[in-house]
């Protein structure tokens, strides 16, 4: 077996791989996510260029087969984004993203960096009786200077030889300069100088890479590329495996691997759902499916998502619950890990009472022992049901718990493993629901051109006019006028700012009920026209402004934008006119 320092193998779920977004940082700058771990190449630092393969879990330290066995494999790292085409379609999942450990080294005097290189190489010829460069861990070729470089080596040392992948391409495929080199070397150099082209392109290409999205379901990938080995272990590492320079008649797919994240994994798990074609996943027999689910598109079938990496526990046979109905007062609640009522739970308890619904009924989910059935979850429902009137049994799921502490962790796990519903996914719900306030709400916000996204937008992506505080709407119309709701919307929306918060949508509304100003004589500034609010709203920084107004003057700071918007109509006033002068509509003044 291949000498490796380390084998733990990451568990591969190409779905849940994040992407960088387009605006930031380390995209805009073209850099690594972790430019503290950029080295700039110096005649003495760092110590070497090249790493042991034995360092790295994927590769291994000797070649073990085909025509370079015995070579010793050395690895080099440059910096991911820097030195990479801007157009390589991995530039924000790339999985340097998951490597805050790694070095990456970072040309500065070319000529110190190519001594440094030339002369490792020739140290390490000393130690192995051939050489095998992977070129390159992280990062591409930077120049056509620095591909010359290699084809220097290989001219000179005939026992040295390269592999590894690049997103460049040859102008004639649509590439660069760059591009050219690398495929002279591989025409000059065609047996050692094994770089692959990383095929995102969607073109048919061979002696080619290719990135798989998905988990393919056997050794080859959708389209007939060979899935590397050493990703699904049917070998250990490429230094058993030897298929990328040994075999270029075989494209290698590689399962598309990095930093993980969960947002990324429900979003293409969702993605999966809505491929899904409708009503021909199988339904079980004897079982009749609502037409309007087999064909409305807003529904999808409960069905089991890739989980990799996660071991299922056994399920014991005998420990499935039962359905059981009961008297809500056989019921018992454990006060040792039960909540107290509080003057929340009393509220709860008498909505319930009030609008008893089987279908808002969650059954409580209880322990039983000998001791009796103790309640682990639906308290509330349980003395709802106990004080309504009508209701004399109510179903309930019963599992066995003889212990105290075995209840009270089933306790703990109920109240806390869930996900909780955003407000913006209660407010659809409502919609769905027919809600007339939250309907009455959602047609204000459409008319004034705004929308409410379903779930939280990402930070950094919200559009303008995209509505992310449920709680702000609720107040302005809870505290106001329908027409007044609709017009703090519009001159949000008009304002170009993103997102519309909270901070913004109670900003407005406070400042459209300033009243004149005797002092000044100002008129409300809710008699000025939208567009000329809108304008003043542009100009200021909400959230830095308001915060530091909020604290001069110790208001909130939602006072404190309304104020800035009184302040700023005044001050751009014969700027807005100008402008108006010059016929310039309302959007294009204000956004
Ligand atoms: S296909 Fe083989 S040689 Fe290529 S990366 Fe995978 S393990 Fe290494």
């Amino acid at each position: 077996m291949s000498e490796r320092r380390f084998t733990e193998k990451p568990d591969l779920n190409p779905m849940a791989v994040m992407s960088l977004d387009i605006n930031h940082a380390a995209m805009r700058e073209n850099r690594t996510l972790f430019p503290s771990t950029v080295v700039t190449v110096t005649a003495d630092a760092p110590d070497r260029l090249l790493v042991s393969g034995k360092n790295n879990r994927k590769i291994g330290a000797t070649v073990e087969k085909g025509k370079f066995k015995g070579y010793g494999i050395y690895c080099l790292s440059l910096e991911e984004r820097a030195t990479c085409p801007t157009d390589c379609e991995a530039r924000g999942f790339c999985y340097g993203n998951g490597m805050q450990m790694a070095r990456r080294h970072r040309i500065g005097d070319a000529d110190v960096f190519f001594d440094r290189l030339g002369f490792e190489i020739v140290n390490l010829l000393d130690q192995h009786p051939g050489l095998l460069i992977r070129l390159h861990v992280l990062g591409d070729f930077p120049s056509a200077e620095y591909v010359a470089f290699w084809k220097d080596v290989l001219d000179e040392y005939p026992n040295v030889a390269c592999f590894g992948y690049t997103h460049r391409l040859p102008q004639n495929w649509g590439g660069d300069e760059i591009g050219d080199a690398i495929q002279a070397v591989k025409d000059a150099h065609a047996e050692r100088f094994r770089i692959r082209w990383s095929n995102d392109h969607g073109v048919a290409m061979s002696d080619s890479s290719v990135i798989l999205d998905r988990l393919p379901r056997g050794a080859r990938g959708p389209n007939g590329e060979l899935v590397c080995p050493s990703q699904t272990d049917a070998t250990a590492c490429c230094a058993t495996c030897a298929l990328c320079w040994d075999v270029p008649r075989e494209n290698i797919g590689f399962i598309k691997h990095g930093r993980p994240s969960v947002e990324t994994e429900a979003a293409a798990v969702m993605e999966g759902f809505r491929d899904e074609p409708k009503g021909l996943t199988d339904t079980p027999e004897g079982v009749t499916r609502h037409p309007e689910a087999l064909t409305n598109p807003d529904t999808r079938k409960v069905q089991g998502i890739p989980v990799q990496g996660v071991k299922p526990n056994t399920v014991r046979a005998d420990s499935t619950p039962e359905l059981r109905m009961v008297q809500p007062t056989d019921l018992t609640i454990e006060s040792n890990y039960q909540r107290s009522l509080s003057g929340k739970s009393i509220k709860l308890i008498r909505k319930i009472v009030a609008g008893w619904d089987w279908a808002k009924f969650k059954p409580p989910v209880c322990a039983e022992s000998d001791g009796g059935l103790f309640v682990i979850d639906g308290q509330h429902t349980a003395i709802a049901a106990a004080s309504h009137p009508h209701v004399y049994r109510i179903p309930v799921m019963v599992v066995r718990r003889d212990e105290e502490s075995d209840r009270a962790a089933a306790f703990v796990s109920q109240n806390t493993e869930r996900v909780q519903m955003s407000p913006l996914q209660i407010f659809h719900a409502e919609v769905v629901a027919r809600k007339p306030a939250t309907i009455e709400m959602l047609k204000s916000a459409i008319r004034a051109g705004a929308t409410i996204p379903r779930s939280p937008p990402k930070k950094g992506e919200e559009k303008p006019g995209e509505i992310v505080s449920v709680g702000a709407l609720q107040h302005v119309w809870a505290h106001g006028k329908p027409e007044n709701f609709e017009r703090v919307l519009r001159i949000a929306v008009l304002s170009g700012k993103a997102p519309v918060n909270s901070l913004l949508i109670r900003g407005i509304d406070l400042a459209l009920k300033r009243p004149e100003d005797k002092q000044t004589g100002m008129p409300p500034i809710a008699d000025l026209d939208d567009a000329e609010l809108a304008y003043a709203v542009s100009k200021i920084d909400i959230d830095e402004q308001s915060a530091e107004v909020a604290v001069e003057s110790q208001c909130s700071k939602y006072d404190a934008l309304a104020s800035l918007i009184e302040t700023y109509v005044v001050d751009l006033a014969e700027e807005y006119s100008e402008l108006t002068k010059g016929g310039a509509s309302a959007l294009a003044i204000a956004s």
